[in-house]
């Protein structure tokens, strides 16, 4: 049952660009097919950050950052099935909206993410409506989604970790078994080994990658990629990494080859590490106007010949019934999150900047914001 407008605090974001602000929030009940949540953990993701300087997918400013959070059903709207208060959720924008081009004509897999419910938040202090990051809004007290972003947790599931899997660990768990469709024996490079590089390097090695090629510029980080399954890296600070991979594979290239930078030019580089018929996988989200050059039809590695395939990967293509196998995983360990919480910090605004920072120069592969009651 609806308990009234809920009194919260969330980062809030005033203009495109502008600093985050600690701010009283007023969360109004959930409408039809929506659920008002108790969040208690987000992490901080690179979308947050480019949406910042960037702008919210089409979505008006002021907004409610945010888009990798866990917590609890405070009260669901009219019209919802299979989710009640007290039950525990991770939020997830990247599940089917069920309304666009995509769902309509049986691909939800390849959803718009059209989510259309209007604004349950307000600021306190001035009433302008408020819109989360990705339709959630994470880094707050408490947000209203559409009750399909809800997906229920299991009682062994850490929130403080299972949160990742709202965005950075199902979107790079979802590209290498989704998108990639990585298979028992295959070759796999993965570069970029943040939050999702390093959810995709597990989720290579889950499904069975026999070769896994772990890539980044901050050396640093290859003893956790080992950890977590790579059997080789390469420091691309110090070598081209498409001879480097093709070095190490003799010559022949990667079966899925997975960018997870967000750096339009390594889309030309996975695709250059690619063998025969591979499958080039792109995650990150490019700065705005970027354009890729592939080579299509030079020397090793080309597109043409090799008979290549180049794949967006939206989210980890992820369906709802996806996540009940990737809590399990996540509980069984053979996910493992914890090491993907590189520290924690609380819901305040120089603990977010500094989760910014942090990510941005390579020293965490994620900070989760504890967010008290
Ligand atoms: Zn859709
Ligand atoms: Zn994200």
């Amino acid at each position: 049952m609806s308990t009234g407008t809920i009194e919260g605090s969330g980062a809030v974001v005033q203009a495109m660009g502008a600093p985050v602000v600690i701010e009283p929030i007023l969360v109004e009940p959930p409408g039809p097919g929506e659920v008002r949540v108790r969040l208690t953990a987000s992490g901080v993701c690179h979308s947050d950050h480019w949406a910042i300087r960037h702008g919210n997918w089409g979505a008006p400013f002021p907004m409610l950052l945010g888009h990798e959070g866990a917590g609890v059903v405070v009260d669901v709207g009219p019209d919802v099935a299979g989710i009640a208060p007290n039950d525990r959720v991770v939020l997830a924008w990247g599940v089917p909206c069920g309304a666009c081009a995509s769902c309509l004509r049986g691909a939800p897999r390849k959803c718009g993410h059209a989510w259309s419910q209007p604004s349950r938040i307000a600021r306190a202090t001035t009433g302008e409506r408020l819109e989360g990051t990705l339709s959630l809004g994470t880094l707050a007290t408490h947000t209203v989604v559409h009750a399909a972003q809800a997906i229920p947790v299991p009682a062994a599931a850490d929130l403080s970790r299972v949160c990742l899997l709202g965005c950075g660990a199902s979107t790079g768990v979802g590209a290498a078994v989704n998108t990639g469709r990585v298979w028992p024996g295959a070759t796999v490079a993965v570069v970029g080994l943040g939050g999702i590089g390093s959810a995709a390097l597990q989720g290579a090695r889950i499904a069975g990658a026999a070769r896994l090629i772990a890539v980044d510029l901050v050396a640093a980080k290859f003893e956790l990629a080992r950890s977590m399954g790579a059997t080789d890296t390469v420091d691309a600070s110090v070598e081209d990494v498409v001879a480097a991979v093709r070095r190490l594979t003799g010559d022949v290239g990667v079966d899925v080859a997975i960018e997870a930078t967000g750096v339009p030019s390594v889309v030309g580089q996975v695709m250059a590490m690619l063998g025969s018929a591979g499958v080039g996988v792109a995650i990150g989200v490019p700065p705005p106007d970027s354009s890729v050059t592939v080579d299509w039809s030079g020397g090793s590695g080309a597109a043409y010949p090799n008979k290549a395939s180049l794949l967006v990967s939206d989210g980890g293509d992820a369906l709802p019934e996806d996540f009940a196998t990737w809590f399990g995983w996540a509980v069984d360990g053979s996910l493992d999150l914890d090491s993907m919480v590189s520290r924690e910090g609380q819901l305040t605004a120089p603990d977010i900047d500094e989760a910014f920072r942090a990510m941005l120069a390579g020293e965490v592969v994620r900070t989760v914001i504890r967010i008290e009651p």
